[in-house]
């Protein structure tokens, strides 16, 4: 398909960083600093791009939303002092060391000392170009230029278009295929154990693609493109008998960055080099609405869906949307847990039988960031609250519950075994895949709290922050202590004198109507669970919107036999609170991401219920924590309940046996286990 040129203009989250908040770092330094960094933001934006399929809405710039303090915020924070605290150079060690260079920084250890070395400075790249896009902070801007510098000279070096740390097996694997020489050996190696160098590419190719759009590096768009003709060299001559076979392998976001750049250039050739990496095993199932996912390696295949979405986007083949449409729905709805994560040791798996996977390797981080980055593409086809609540529940309760509040670290998987604790990464030597992915997560907090139409401002979540839409001259502050409170209040900082409409998202958990008061009068909206509430008007400065969200425990049972549930509290996943979790060398920091796959869990209550459903029996406790206690259950004692994501340390339970009064006297016992 032919694609249609759209005007020049920024599509997803691409554009200059200012506006309120933006962080100076000494006045006249940072002033030229700062000009200089315009001056490049101006220099790289992209001449056009192509869009063939229309948008719904829209999502704003990263730097047209600043956070507020909250949960969020924190995160971000920290993940920001855990940026700055990488050494470019270290990260750059292999990337020289191969292009026949002296490395500047001592390598880092993990999985940057193996096979796979490169791929956390993609992901570095693209941490800290959305970092630089979401605050200005030159810092940030420093280093993109810098890290880019440095691999153009190893580009150079190298000669051929090349640029990456794979080492000499991996690298002699790439180049291998341009002669037709395709030996996979297992999903994620080729012959001789040679590891997933296309999805180590990808990250380059991302970051790289990041440091010249968010960042604003006009370099890194020479140094991506020359990386993407190399792309183009190595599988121009292959079969497709030749291509499918080397897709065999994990190959990461392929397509996705490919048709990206295709949508950024206009040229052609590099959305010819994005059909080449079309997994066709995987996603003619999709296309013909059927679920082959299980036993499919889960992360390995969310990245061909992102693919398939963008290329909707980018050429308007309707296939790659119901690919995505049917990918996210069935993911979703049948293979995901009540946190939003996905996968039992890295794998889909039968729903019937979820009850077996409960434990230390379930729902690996980075499958939960690929599944935000597809919903943020379905929903800006159809805004629908569906794809909104998902995103709500994974962000809260997977992403932000992924990081440790002390030292900024990442979990790899987050375990559901009943009565275990978290593991994470060490700052400088795990460097997993979900490091790499946990440092872009907090970076983009604000990417999806805000979209807008061509009249119309989505608030589609609820976090404490200040949003400047430039295009409609629209400035709102947007301040909430929610979940622990269920309101939230829209200020009007400057508006435009036209009409315009909000629309609100009321969750479909919500415990009843959502309720509008305006400037303290009550608007009669319809604030039906599961809608966009509208209130349209010409705004005024001043002007404050009282959002109020009914919120009530609820159960959600495990798929497959009855008798497993979750507690929830608006989007809040309920864990019991099990007590301190060990510490020693390895716990809770660990260079091994599978630590915890070993330790021994505590026992853990099972719930005896009377006559009464479960949710009647969980009361939340007097003071501001979002905190509950069970109540009037079958035990000695009573259980307390807190949001997954404030339990860091300590031993846990997300899913709960629950019994009746007759299913337990049954039994023969006379106390549950573990009391
Ligand atoms: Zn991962």
């Amino acid at each position: 398909m032919v694609p249609r040129m759209a005007t020049p203009g920024p599509r997803r989250e691409e554009g200059l960083a200012v506006g309120a908040g933006r962080r100076f770092h000494g006045p006249a330094k940072a002033m030229r600093s700062h000009v200089a960094c315009l001056l490049a933001l101006l220099i790289a934006q992209p001449c056009a791009r192509a869009q063939a399929a229309p948008d719904a809405v829209r999502p704003f710039r990263l730097g047209d939303v600043r956070l507020l303090d909250g949960p969020f915020r924190r995160a971000m924070e920290r993940n920001e002092a855990y940026l700055l605290s990488i050494e470019p150079d270290r990260l750059l060690h292999n990337t020289r060391l191969y292009a026949g260079l002296e490395p500047k920084g001592e390598l880092y250890g993990g999985w940057e000392s193996g096979g796979i070395a490169g791929h956390t400075l993609g992901h570095y790249l693209t941490a800290i170009s959305q970092q630089y896009a979401a605050t200005g902070d030159a810092r940030f801007k420093a280093r993109i230029d810098y890290i880019v510098s440095e691999m153009a000279q190893c580009q150079r070096l190298y000669g051929d278009g090349y640029i990456g740390a794979l080492p000499p097996r991996e690298l002699a694997t790439l180049r291998g295929f341009a002669k037709g020489v395709i030996q996979p050996w297992g999903p994620h190696t080729f012959l001789g154990g040679s590891w997933v160098p296309w999805y180590t590419e990808h990250k380059v190719l991302n970051g790289l693609k990041d440091a010249w759009i968010l960042g604003g590096c006009a370099q890194a768009r020479d140094v991506a493109l020359r990386l993407a003709d190399f792309v183009d060299t190595l599988t121009a001559g292959l079969s497709d008998d030749q291509l499918q076979t080397m897709l065999e392998v994990e190959h990461g976001g392929m397509v996705d960055v490919l048709v990206e750049l295709y949508a950024l250039t206009g040229n052609p050739r590099y959305l010819e080099t994005a059909r080449r990496f079309r997994h066709r095993a995987v996603l003619d199932p999709l296309l013909a609405r059927r679920d082959e996912l299980n036993g499919l390696h889960s992360n390995t295949q969310i990245p061909k869906i992102i693919g398939e979405a963008r290329s909707y986007e980018a050429t308007g083949d309707p296939q790659g949307r119901q690919i995505a449409e049917y990918f996210w729905d069935t993911v979703v709805r049948h293979h995901s847990y009540v946190i939003g994560g996905n996968s039992d040791d890295e794998h889909f798996f039968d729903e019937e039988a979820t009850q077996a996977h409960l434990d230390a390797a379930t729902a690996e981080t980075c499958n939960t960031y690929n599944m935000l980055k597809l919903t943020e593409h379905l929903f800006t086809w159809e805004p629908r609250v569906e794809y909104s609540d998902y995103y709500e529940r994974a962000l809260y309760n997977d992403i932000l519950a992924s990081q440790d509040p002390e030292l900024g670290m990442f979990t790899y998987f987050m375990s559901l075994e009943p009565g275990l604790f978290k593991t994470y990464s060490t700052p400088t030597e795990s460097f997993w895949c979900c490091v790499g992915t946990g440092m872009e997560n907090h970076t983009k907090y604000g990417a999806a709290i805000y979209y807008h139409g061509a009249d119309a401002l989505y608030v589609n979540l609820f976090i404490p922050s200040k949003l400047t839409w430039r295009d409609r001259g629209l400035v709102l502050r947007q301040d909430t202590d929610y979940p622990r409170g269920n309101t939230t209040r829209l200020t009007v900082l400057s508006s435009p004198p036209a009409p315009l409409a909000f629309r609100v998202r009321c969750p479909g958990w919500a415990a009843g109507p959502v309720l509008f008061e305006l400037n303290g009068a009550r608007l009669d909206v319809p604030g039906s669970a599961g809608t966009f509430a509208e209130v349209r008007r010409v705004w005024k400065k001043g002007d404050q919107l009282k959002v109020t969200i009914p919120m009530a425990v609820r159960t959600e049972a495990l798929a497959g036999p009855p008798g497993k549930v979750a507690f929830l509290y608006g989007p809040a996943v309920l864990a019991g609170d099990l007590g301190p979790g060990p510490r020693s060398d390895s716990v809770p920091y660990s260079p091994d991401n599978r630590t915890n796959l070993s330790a021994e869990p505590v026992p853990v209550p099972i719930l005896v219920l009377g006559d009464q459903p479960a949710e009647s029996s969980i009361v939340r406790s007097p003071g501001e924590a979002l905190q509950f206690v069970t109540s009037g259950l079958d035990h000695p004692r009573d259980i307390t309940l807190r949001p997954f994501w404030e339990i860091s340390y300590n031993r846990y339970n997300v899913y709960w046996n629950v019994m009746t009064d007759a299913q337990w006297s049954l039994r023969g016992i006379s106390k549950p286990l573990g009391w």
